[in-house]
């Protein structure tokens, strides 16, 4: 198979051939269909999440179809389409797992990055964390709410029942989840770059009630705000956007440092809590919502060869929908 190979973060990603892995106990090989780019693959890619396995095939948003099933695999056939996501496996045993907090889990695998990813033509997974994906979006389409989606709906369920929301950094996650919250009945306050008039009419578009610079104030105080962009500056800016009792939720894995802040502006029982990860009831439920109502995707898409330029894009801020890479 041929892969986008990391040897060094930092520098480009190599394409290379290798041979098929082969599927173990409890695993499938899926001949990989589509695999969107998320921001932590940049934070790998890059070196700023510290690198565990090299070299390393990146890619956490794998769109595939089963071709090869291991031993003891239950309920998987040769041609399903399947879902992998970031979470690759989890122990089962340790106190996280057993209280349903499998995303803490202490010895957790991630895909494409403590284990091999997708951007590659074929990849094993544990049949466990694969899922069967809504037959209503193609493969490029579906691939994006494999992490954005998944992880982006973990971190609107931890805003509770909050009814005005605020996200700032209106990437791949913000706009699904904008679309999500919509569907539930709450009003999206979009938060982008200031200046980035294009960026906020993309926000009015898909259904925020307002959008405006990181440096406004939104019309009225926020019940809740979720910040996807990895600025640390955010944090206490959306913080005195809450009304009492409000809560911060940062959704990203890597995020610069969190100035300083005055205490006044967390009190009154303001909170701030962070996201890690997802549990595979996140995936199902995620999958259900997204089956039902469709979610608007849009992608860029690339050739497997052409990941470099896929991720200088994204960090550039110029991809006009989320980065798929289809073999
Ligand atoms: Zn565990
Ligand atoms: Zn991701």
């Amino acid at each position: 198979m041929r892969a986008m190979v990391l040897d060094r973060p930092g520098f480009p990603l190599e394409l290379r051939d290798l041979t098929d892995p082969s599927p173990g106990v409890g695993e499938l090989l899926v001949r990989v269909r589509a695999c969107a780019v998320c921001r932590t693959d940049l934070h790998i890619v890059d070196g700023e999440l510290p690198a565990v396995r090299l070299p390393l095939i990146p890619g956490h948003q794998i769109v595939g179809t089963v071709e090869k099933i291991g031993a003891e695999v239950q309920g998987f056939a040769i041609a399903d389409r399947v879902g992998i996501p970031w979470l690759g496996w989890t122990c089962g045993d340790c106190a996280y797992c057993k209280s349903d907090r499998e995303n803490l889990c202490d010895r957790a695998k991630f895909t494409g990055y403590t284990c091999d990813g997708g951007y590659a033509e074929a990849v094993v997974a544990d049949a466990r964390f694969c899922f069967r994906l809504p037959a209503n979006y193609d493969d490029a389409a579906v691939a994006p709410l494999l992490c954005a989606g998944l992880i982006g709906y973990r971190a609107l369920r931890k805003t509770d029942s909050a009814e005005r929301l605020g996200i700032y950094g209106f990437g791949n996650a913000a706009r699904i989840i904008t679309q999500v919250a919509r569907a539930q009945g709450r009003e999206v306050c979009a938060f982008t770059r200031p200046g980035d008039v294009a960026a906020q009419r993309a926000a009015i578009d898909i259904g925020a009630v307002w959008a405006g610079g990181s440096d406004q104030a939104p019309p009225r105080r926020l019940d809740a705000a979720i910040v996807f962009a990895p600025v640390g500056s955010l944090v206490p800016i959306a913080l005195r956007n809450l009304v009492k009792g409000g809560r911060v939720v940062c959704g990203g894995i890597h995020m610069s440092d969190i100035p300083s802040f005055s205490y006044r502006d967390l009190w009154e029982e303001r909170s701030i809590e962070s996201v890690a990860n997802l549990t595979r009831r996140d995936a199902t439920e995620f999958l259900e919502i997204a089956a039902r109502l469709p979610l608007r995707i849009e992608t860029e898409t690339f050739s497997l060869a052409d990941g470099n330029e896929a991720v200088a894009r994204f960090r550039d801020g110029t991809l006009r929908g989320t980065a798929v890479l289809v073999p």
